[in-house]
Order: C-alpha cells, then sequence, then structure tokens
C-alpha cells in the first residue's frame, strides 16, 4: 500500500510538470485543432487576433457567449478559419457602413416589413450618450501599440463617480472579465452596449435599470491598467465602435 502511494507520488510529480508545460502554450494539435489556455491580460478578441480568428467564431466554437468573459487558466478550442470580411472594428469602416446604411437601404424582410438595419440607424441618434466622466481622453479608439483598443481612456482621479452614459440594464457588473477588472456593461438597446473598465468599485448589479447620469462605479485602476481612468465602450452588438461617434459633444 505504502509502496503504491510513493509510486503514485512519484508518477504525479514526473507527469505534473509536463501537463503544465502542456497546457501553457497553445498546443498545435493539428492545423485545425489546438487548444490554448488562457492566461492573465488575454481577452477573447486577442486570442482570436492571435490566431487570426473571428472572435465570434471562437466564441461558438467554446459555447462562450456575450460579454465574452473568460478567466485565466480557461482551455480554449481554436479552430482556424477566415476573419469575415464585414468585421473590421475600425471607425473609417464603421463610418462608411452607417453612412450606406443611413443613404440606400430600404430593403424589407419577406414579410414586407421594413429591416431592422433602419431601426438600428435611428437608434443611433435616438441614444445620445453623456460623458460617463469628465476629463481628458488619455487613449483613442483604434490600434494602439499594434493592438486595437476597443473603446477610449478618460483620465480621471481614483474614485471619480462614473455615470450611466444612457438609460437602460445593467447586463455585467463583475471582475472576471481578464484585463477589465471591475466592470460594468448596460445594454441601451436591442443591440447597444456601453461598458465602464478599471472601476476601484461597481455600484450597480446584474439586472439593475439605471437612468442617464445615473451614478454607477467610482474610477480605479482594477485589472490590467497603468493608473486610474475610465475605459469606455460602446458595443453595437459584440462589435466595439467608436465612443465618440455617439458622445455628446464638449
Ligand atoms: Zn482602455
Amino acid at each position: 500500500m505504502a509502496m503504491a502511494l510513493r509510486l503514485l507520488c512519484i508518477l504525479t510529480v514526473l507527469v505534473l510538470p509536463a501537463c503544465y508545460k502542456t497546457v501553457i502554450s497553445p498546443v498545435h494539435v493539428n492545423k485545425n485543432k489546438a487548444v490554448y489556455q488562457v492566461r492573465s491580460g488575454d481577452t477573447l478578441y486577442s486570442i482570436s487576433q492571435r490566431y487570426g480568428m473571428d472572435y465570434r467564431a471562437l466564441g461558438k466554437r467554446n459555447h462562450i457567449r456575450y460579454p465574452y468573459a473568460i478567466h485565466t487558466g480557461q482551455r480554449l478550442y481554436l479552430r482556424r478559419v477566415a476573419p469575415r470580411p464585414s468585421y473590421i472594428p475600425l471607425p473609417e469602416k464603421h463610418k462608411k457602413t452607417v453612412h450606406n446604411r443611413r443613404t440606400g437601404d430600404k430593403r424589407t424582410d419577406r414579410h414586407g416589413r421594413m429591416k431592422s438595419s433602419r431601426h438600428t440607424i435611428s437608434h443611433r441618434h435616438m441614444v445620445r450618450l453623456i460623458w460617463p466622466v469628465h476629463g481628458p481622453v488619455t487613449s483613442g479608439f483604434g490600434r494602439r501599440h499594434g493592438r486595437p483598443h476597443d473603446g477610449i481612456d478618460i483620465g480621471v482621479p481614483e474614485g471619480t463617480p462614473v455615470r450611466a452614459a444612457a438609460a437602460g440594464e445593467v447586463v455585467y457588473s463583475s471582475h472576471r472579465l481578464t484585463g477589465y477588472g471591475n466592470l460594468i456593461i448596460i445594454r441601451h438597446t436591442h443591440d447597444m452596449f456601453t461598458a465602464y473598465a478599471h472601476n476601484q468599485i461597481n455600484l450597480v448589479r446584474k439586472g439593475d435599470h439605471v437612468k442617464r447620469g445615473e451614478i454607477i462605479a467610482r474610477t480605479g485602476h482594477t485589472g490590467h491598467a497603468s493608473g486610474p481612468h475610465l475605459h469606455f465602450e460602446v458595443r453595437r452588438g459584440p462589435t466595439p465602435v467608436n465612443p465618440l461617434a455617439y458622445l455628446s459633444k464638449r
């Protein structure tokens, strides 16, 4: 018995480091199948970019839905697929899409109703966003150091009240989305969301309905943040868009 136990211990020691090494770095089983273990600082989006994947496909492959929460140590199955040409998270492309929709999209569905794209555009004007905090934009939307930056950073002191940019329902209030620290996501319409990251403290919970301008959090530097600021995102469905296109002029 003691012998068996000792053998088991030795085996464990021998096997564990190998397993550890295996799961820490991506394992390419073949070109179409691989496993990746989530590391600190990863987001579903950053992983998808690294492996040339569409993040929605990566989410679907792993049964992860919006807001795509992943956690350190989680194993993700990768599968290489060509990124959809429609998905380019850059402001230029977004403007073009909006323009096209605004000027000419009058398609109807098979029941003769106007398609939702018209709906979507009207929302862009209906949902007026107020600035969640007042401070300088210290980092813009788009690429930063070669990596995508899905929102804007607004520099404010620690503990500054964060206000809901528009009325809506809190669909996420937690700290499990790697890198974002204490994060709040509010749904304003069926496909429009705002996100508030790196909070010192979240003051609302999932399921809460908030008014425009209501204080929902206090700014901090939780998650991956070099100093106190608010990381603010606007999403149309899962696609990040430039918040400056939605925020009131100041
Ligand atoms: Zn940021």
